[in-house]
């Protein structure tokens, strides 16, 4: 069927491959949850709900993309390693950013009354998306480091913030004065002497983030309906002989990545 005349504008859209046979890593992070966070009363530092709800709206992206091998995710944003060897959506560059972010943000609403049955939400929450390429897996492996590292740099820093303003009575202003300058161990300090807090004994949640790999499950629970047990309710709906499952655990060091070959594979 020929074209009509205004077709030829289709010629500005221009192609956006992503180099083949390199890692992707796919992140995205909630636009203005700073201020998402207050409207919608998060507990703080940390709101349990919030973060299962991110972990929630990560298992259902792998769900529904088998490439994911791995996610990792703290605050308001994921991480996700899309194998070296996908042909997804023919690593067209803006397609798998969109339609990711996309699934991602709308699960976040679809299950949010699920974590938040009390708390309408006020207005549509959004994510921004981006995609970076690392030729090796020590990249790989130094990004999720990096990131696993901000988790624990960010997350000592809010508990000690939130300590004093709730506990020490300081204003933010104050509480902001008092940690300027500290270091890791200062940080600590406070927390005990002062609050009785021995961080390394909080929530690994809060401490290592969530890492989310796929777990291969046995036949005979494969072939169950998923309604026989509602705990096997994250049973991929794509592949129905493997699992996601959440972790809070080092990823930083060897013996996590030597388990478990087959994410870099
Ligand atoms: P941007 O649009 O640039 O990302 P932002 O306001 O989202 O801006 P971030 O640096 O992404 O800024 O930080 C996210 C903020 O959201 C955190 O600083 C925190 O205030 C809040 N937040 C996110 N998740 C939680 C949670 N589970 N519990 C409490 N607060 C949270
Ligand atoms: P892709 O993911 O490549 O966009 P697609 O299936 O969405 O694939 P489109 O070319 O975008 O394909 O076409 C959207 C299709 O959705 C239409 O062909 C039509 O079948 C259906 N559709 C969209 N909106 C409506 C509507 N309002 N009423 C009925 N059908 C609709
Ligand atoms: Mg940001
Ligand atoms: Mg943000
Ligand atoms: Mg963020
Ligand atoms: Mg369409």
């Amino acid at each position: 069927m020929a074209g009509s005349k205004y077709a030829y504008v289709r010629n500005f859209e221009l192609p956006d491959p992503l180099l083949p046979g390199t890692f992707m890593v796919f992140r995205l992070d909630g636009h203005s949850f700073h201020r998402f966070s207050d409207e919608h009363n998060f507990a703080k530092p940390n709101d349990i709900r919030a973060l299962q709800l991110m972990d929630r709206a990560a298992e259902d992206l792998m769900d529904q993309y088998p490439d994911i091998t791995l996610a990792f995710g703290e605050s308001d944003e994921f991480s996700f390693l899309i194998r070296k060897s996908a042909s997804l959506y023919n690593r067209r560059h803006s397609k798998i950013v969109s339609t990711l972010t996309s699934f991602f943000t709308s699960s976040y609403v679809f299950r949010w009354s699920t974590y938040f049955p009390d708390t309408p939400l006020k207005y549509p929450p959004s994510f921004d998306g981006r995609i970076v390429l690392y030729p090796s897996e020590r990249e790989v492996r130094d990004y999720f480091s990096w990131r696993q590292t901000d988790t624990h740099i960010n997350n000592l820093y809010n508990t000690v913030f939130w300590a004093l303003v709730q506990q020490g009575e300081e204003s933010t202003t104050q509480a902001h004065a008092t940690l300027k300058g500290t270091v890791s161990k200062e940080k600590n300090e406070i927390l005990f002497s002062r609050f009785n807090v021995n961080y390394n004994t909080l929530d690994a949640r809060f401490r290592k983030g969530s890492t989310i790999i796929r777990e291969e499950i046995e036949e005979q629970l494969a072939q169950e309906s998923p309604t026989d047990a509602p705990a096997k309710h994250l049973r991929s709906r794509t592949n129905p002989h493997t699992r996601t499952v959440v972790l809070h655990c080092d990823i930083i060091k060897d013996e996590f990545w030597d388990a478990r070959p087959e994410i870099l594979s």
